[in-house]
């Protein structure tokens, strides 16, 4: 057997084991796991990785890329989040070679007929085919009391390999009632997706905003107290609830409080298939960052909360009751991230797709003692699984994409916005201490990042169709 490429010499993570092994990649795919120096080296390129570790290619689950910022947050109007060029070599950078966006539900035409939901999903591929550096899939958005056309689509949808859905509880035209939330549950069961829920409760949410600011407190630092931990508790159990009662998988994106992964375990704990994720900046800062300057700049709603939550959070991620590490990467200027100050005006998501993957081995690895395996678990592999990519992605192991994250646990790392290479004047991480960082990415058998330097091209990235497992729909499957 000969092969392309060799990773040599390093830890590498399979989803049984972490220890010594080599790696044999021919074309773009995994073909041999096997023990150290034993794979016939002729004409392979030697990728040297002693004293690192081989991680499966990192996998974003919740990305904005190329999207209009609302006009309250913005400031102005036409402002959009970094482009997929951008975001995609940024991910690159940061050990990332699969990003889950978004695509919107389009807008019906002249003559009131509206797109179907794989017409908008074409339209969202054409703003990434041929300029993103990273492979790429779309949840796709269900919005408002959602037309029946577009329910009626979801199998086709689901047929094309669009597998999840997202939904907003709160958000003014976008949330989806109860009501129309318990007809969409029931169809995405029925076809096999699983729905991704933005879940905040937006009766509690709405007036406690209203409040505060008759109250004359709507400065953005109150943040916390509008998307509460009662909103989180209620909205949580309300969906998963509904969810039950129609045989709906969720995923609940941006977890943040312990009410959410209290509930999160309480339905997995009754066997349902219930999936949480949380943001790489909830597991460091806290609520009370909002008052430091400039602090509105860590916020991604619905809202950082107090330490005890942070804490939460990270005991989720180690015990398994939460699943998955995101960023809600949203990518603007520092100007358009600080131009609202008010709790109607402070702009949501911030520039963090490079930071994930180093970051969270800094606080779950050397900080907490977390298992490589594990850590593979929930900044790759259980995103692949829970969204329908595995084995394809999330797994090194033979007839899987042949992507690698090749991290240093020595390489002691200061961020700086120098080193950092989205599109942007500003990052919430500047001065963290990077215990461990990314210094070379595999996708599908091309290294695209090595030692600083950039060698994929915005050409590489791919549309992913997705299929989920049934196993990870019939009950709690990790
Ligand atoms: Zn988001």
């Amino acid at each position: 057997m000969n092969f392309d490429l060799i990773l040599r010499g390093g830890t590498v993570v399979t989803p049984t084991f972490a220890g010594p092994l080599d790696v044999g990649v021919q074309g773009e795919q995994i073909a041999a796991v096997a023990a150290p120096g034993t794979l016939p080296a002729d004409g392979a390129t030697l990728l040297d990785t002693s004293g690192k570790i081989v991680l499966p290619g990192g996998i974003e689950p919740h990305a904005h890329i190329a999207t209009r910022v609302n006009v309250e947050w913005a400031g102005a109007p036409n402002v959009y989040t970094q482009s997929p060029e951008a975001a995609s070599r940024a991910a690159l950078f940061g050990g990332v070679t699969t990003i889950v966006d978004f695509a919107p539900p389009g807008r019906p035409s002249a003559a009131g007929l509206r797109p179907s939901i794989v017409d908008d999903v074409a339209v969202r591929r054409a703003v990434f085919d041929g300029h993103s550096y990273a492979d790429y899939t779309f949840h796709y958005i269900l919005a408002g009391d959602v037309p029946q056309e577009t329910i009626d689509g979801i199998q086709a949808a689901v047929d094309s390999g669009i597998a999840s859905f997202k939904v907003f509880t709160t958000f003014g035209r976008t949330r989806v009632p109860y009501g129309r939330l318990a007809d969409v549950c029931a169809v995405v069961a029925e076809q096999g997706g699983i729905l991704a829920v933005h879940a905040e409760e937006d009766e509690i949410v709405e007036r406690t905003r209203t409040r505060l600011i008759a109250e004359g407190n709507d400065a953005g630092y109150n943040l916390p107290l509008v998307h509460s931990n009662l909103s989180e508790d209620v909205a949580f159990r309300a969906v998963i609830r509904i969810a039950r009662y129609h045989g709906a998988g969720v995923y609940f994106v941006h977890t943040t409080a312990s009410e959410g992964v209290d509930a999160i375990a309480e339905a997995r704990a009754d066997g349902l298939p219930v999936y949480g994720e949380a943001l790489h900046h909830y597991l460091h800062f806290t609520g009370d960052d909002y008052r430091k300057p400039e602090g509105t700049a860590i916020h991604t709603y619905p809202a950082l909360k107090s330490a005890a939550d942070r804490d939460a959070l990270i005991a989720g991620l180690m015990d398994g009751r939460l699943s998955t590490t995101a960023t809600d990467e949203y990518t603007t200027s520092k100007a358009v991230k600080l131009s609202g100050q008010t709790l109607e005006t402070v702009c949501g998501g911030h520039n963090g797709i490079e930071t994930r993957v180093p970051v969270a081995f800094t606080k779950l690895v050397q900080e907490r003692g977390m298992t490589l395996n594990r850590f593979a678990d929930v900044v790759a592999s259980n995103a692949a699984r829970i969204l329908g990519m595995y084995p394809r992605k999330g797994a090194i192991q033979p007839g899987s994409d042949a992507d690698f994250t090749v991290l240093d646990p020595n390489l002691q790392r200061t961020i700086t916005l120098d080193d950092l290479h989205a599109d942007s004047d500003y990052s919430i991480w500047e001065g963290f201490e990077c215990r461990g960082y990314p210094v070379t990415t595999v996708l599908r058998g091309k290294i695209v990042v090595d030692d600083g330097k950039l060698l994929g091209d915005a050409g590489d990235g791919r549309w992913l169709e997705r299929r989920i497992d049934p196993a990870i729909l019939a009950g709690p499957a990790l």
